[in-house]
């Protein structure tokens, strides 16, 4: 099929390889002329795994424009996989949506499906809907489909080829047969309801996660509090079918595009149609909160970092990301500085974005021995595989003072016991050298 997709972010681009891979003729379109420039080389402008070599076996069947006009125009179904950010009340900025939007009624000239697959509120697709009909600039109609997007950064290519279910909103026949045939390859079930109920399942779906992250880190605090172990709190709670033994991490919190803002949009949206969502609130606190529980916990340690060398492992918001959206290394570097700390700071693929977005004085490192090298304090914000496999006597024969605070439980507490360090995790007892 004859495919559009607009914005080539993290979901747009993923979404648009993987569709090539299935044999569709598709055009990617974004208003990033640069960006555009890189991915017409083959070269993917954003880190997921397994991308670049998807994109390149597939180029014969992508093309990538700023010329929305030429994309739309012919396309058979278009996806909108643009940005829908959270505004300073919590709701979520359809600007980038509707801009789209208000592009493709200017420019098709054929019968089409739009799928909206951005996070975007409930019954912004019939707000489209009734949009498109009033702007058409020719007279055809014009689908509109909700296929929200359930993929995770860093796994985002799996997650779209081999997805847990797809799920298809649509209220009109023409629609449903069109998704059907553009999901034909795909083996995952397919959820196909009406489009107000596939907005939801996306919010439903992300806001349990994070609300399960919240959860977990409540009980993780508590913990530490009682004397018990959260890894094997969770452990025995994930035998437990009905519990499941995944998002049962404790740590420093969510980040990233998604949770922070799709939590904030449900609560906004809920208090809008005045109801609230009471579950979700708690959410959004308890991870606000959670975000400074190592620097809280440095204070039993310094009472400030004045004059102190703190080494900080990892920048990203998750491992298998370039994405610092909503990283906790955002919020928690600049405490650190502004007490007078000399930071350094090690990250295998986000420190070039930490540089282009914020200038702050930091050294960066490009091994994690050289960070660690005469540190007082080390943070780890990230899980990075690379964190994980570091030879743990590093951390006592590099630093000046070994104390390591683990946001996200990154070793086992006896392979850090009796090595001389001070261990400070979370949801179990710190390790005292
Ligand atoms: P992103 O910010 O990474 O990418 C958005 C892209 O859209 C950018 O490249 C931007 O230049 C482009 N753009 C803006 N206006 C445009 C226009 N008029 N025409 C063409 N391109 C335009 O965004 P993202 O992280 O891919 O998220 C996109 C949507 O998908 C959001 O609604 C998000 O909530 C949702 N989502 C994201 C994820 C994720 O993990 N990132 C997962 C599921 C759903």
């Amino acid at each position: 099929m004859r495919i559009a997709v607009a914005g080539t972010g993290y979901v747009g681009l993923v979404t648009g390889v993987c569709l090539a891979s299935k044999g569709h003729e598709v055009t990617c379109v974004d208003v990033d002329e640069s960006k555009v420039e890189i991915m017409r080389q083959g070269i993917s402008p954003i880190y997921e795994p397994g991308l670049s070599e998807l994109m390149k076996d597939n180029m014969e069947r992508l093309i990538f424009t700023t010329d929305y006009a030429s994309a739309y125009r012919g396309a058979e179904v278009i996806f909108i996989g643009v940005g829908t950010p959270e505004k300073k009340d919590g709701s979520a900025n359809l600007s980038y949506v509707y801009k789209v939007v208000e592009q493709i009624a200017e420019t098709v000239e054929q019968e089409c499906v739009v799928v909206v697959k951005s996070t975007v509120p409930i019954g912004t697709n019939d707000k489209i809907e009734t949009y498109m009909i009033e702007h058409l600039k020719n007279d055809i109609p014009v689908h509109i489909a909700s296929s929200p997007e359930f993929l995770a950064q860093g796994t985002a290519v799996r997650d779209t080829l081999h997805a847990a279910r797809i799920v298809i909103g649509v209220e009109s026949d023409y629609a449903k047969k069109a998704l059907e045939k553009v999901y034909a390859d795909f083996e995952a079930p397919k959820v196909i309801t009406n489009r107000r109920s596939a907005e939801m399942i996306k919010y439903a779906s992300n806001d349990f996660l994070a609300l399960k992250i919240s959860y977990v880190n409540e009980i993780a605090n508590l913990c530490e509090v009682v004397g018990a172990d959260i890894e094997d709190v969770t452990r025995g709670m994930g035998f437990d079918s009905r519990i499941g033994d995944k998002f049962l991490n404790s740590g420093i919190g969510y980040g990233g595009s998604c949770f922070p803002k799709d939590t904030k949009a449900l609560s906004w949206l809920a208090s809008f149609n005045d109801n609230e969502i009471k579950t979700i609130k708690a959410a959004i606190e308890v991870n606000e909160n959670q975000k400074f529980k190592l620097i809280k916990k440095a204070r039993k340690y310094y009472e400030d970092f004045s004059g102190l060398t703190v080494a900080v492992l990892g920048l990203t918001f998750k491992p298998g990301t370039d994405d610092l959206r909503e990283a906790p290394s955002l919020v928690n570097i600049p405490i650190m500085l502004e007490d007078g700390a000399k930071v350094k700071a090690w990250d295998p693929v986000g420190v070039e974005n930490f540089k282009k977005h914020y200038q702050h004085e930091i050294e960066y490192c490009d091994t994690i021995e050289e960070t660690l090298e005469n540190a007082d304090i080390c943070f780890i914000f990230t899980e990075w595989s690379e964190v994980k496999a570091l030879d743990v006597l590093k951390y006592k024969a590099l630093m000046r003072h070994p104390i390591v605070l683990d946001g996200r439980n990154c070793y086992k507490l006896d392979q850090m016991d009796g090595i001389g360090i001070t261990y400070d995790s979370i949801g179990r007892e710190t390790i005292i050298r």
